[in-house]
């Protein structure tokens, strides 16, 4: 009997639901770069001091022809597990620098684009070859281009890591620690690794009224100013956040309150149309 209800649980419906529909992801993921489907959205950073925008993150979204526009969080998972995550790194470098060499090009010369990485991306060597090869063909301007990476990657800590971060720091590539503060002694971190960039996690300003998330957040704009490290804060949602993260010490936000990720062309007319931001 009771071998029976666990045989009832393993075929639960919603279960097998769950694996179909894991399968279905892995098939669909596997054609997504030949057809076309993937799309790179671009956020707003904008500097409250100067009132424009000074930098665009790159976000990866897949146009799946049933399901509509997907986000990250339902695939890059998948997209590792069955190896597809070095094409898909290798399409968001070649498609990102193109859109910054455009744009370099039209006279944004001072504008900052940022792309994300998967830790997998730096277990081998071609995605960073890719990046520097693609930097030098596009004759990019130094320190506008960065590289975000999580913890997770600092946390392999092997001296192949290590030199890879370098390898991308020394043709010029910005190393920008994502999600800042929610790791694991991140500080030791900062001396093993060429960093040049801090992103405060939207943990802490979606906690602002919490005891612990104003220190926290002036310790790390200490942390930054001290190393000498470019700081952006990400996750801004309302003016009042805004408001205070300026007073904490915060320039460069990044949020819904100031726009969600938008097409190349809608980043553009960012770019180009300077206009009023509330704070
Ligand atoms: P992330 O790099 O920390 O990117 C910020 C995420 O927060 C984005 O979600 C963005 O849309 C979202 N966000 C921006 N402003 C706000 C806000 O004010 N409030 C809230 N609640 N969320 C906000 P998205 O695009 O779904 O990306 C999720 C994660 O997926 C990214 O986190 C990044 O780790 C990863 N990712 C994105 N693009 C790529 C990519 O091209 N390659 C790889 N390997 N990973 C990527
Ligand atoms: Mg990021
Ligand atoms: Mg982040
Ligand atoms: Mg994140």
């Amino acid at each position: 009997k009771r071998g029976g209800k666990n045989g009832f649980r393993f075929f639960d419906p919603d279960l097998n639901l769950h694996y179909r529909e894991r399968i279905k992801l892995e098939n669909d993921l596997r054609g997504a770069l030949d057809r076309g489907e993937f799309i790179l959205h671009y956020q707003p950073q904008v500097s409250v001091s100067e009132q424009r925008v000074v930098g665009l993150e790159a976000l990866l979204r897949w146009r799946h022809p049933s399901l509509g526009l997907i986000t990250p969080p339902a695939f890059i998972q998948v997209a590792e597990e069955v190896g597809l995550i070095g094409d898909i790194s290798r399409w968001v470098v070649d498609t990102a620098t193109a859109q910054l060499a455009q744009w370099q090009r039209d006279g944004f010369r001072d504008l900052r684009l940022s792309i994300n990485l998967s830790s997998h991306d730096f277990d081998r060597d071609e995605t960073i070859d890719r990046v520097a090869e693609r930097v030098a063909h596009h004759g990019l301007l130094p320190d506008r281009f960065d590289v975000e990476i999580t913890e997770s990657v600092m946390m392999r800590d092997t001296s192949e890591v290590v030199a890879r971060v370098q390898r991308l720091r020394e043709c010029g590539v910005g190393i920008s620690i994502d999600d800042f503060g929610t790791g694991y002694s991140a500080l030791a971190y900062l001396q093993k690794f060429p960093v040049s960039s801090l992103k405060i996690d939207r943990s802490f300003v979606s906690e602002l009224d919490g005891p612990a998330a104003m220190p926290i957040i002036a310790a790390i704009t200490g942390i930054a100013r001290g190393f000498d490290l470019h700081l952006v804060v990400e996750g801004v949602e309302q003016a009042e956040q805004a408001e205070r993260l300026r007073h904490l010490g915060c320039d460069i936000m990044q949020g819904y309150f100031f726009s969600a990720a938008v097409t190349a062309a809608e980043a553009e007319a960012w770019l180009r149309q300077p206009r009023a931001l509330l704070c």
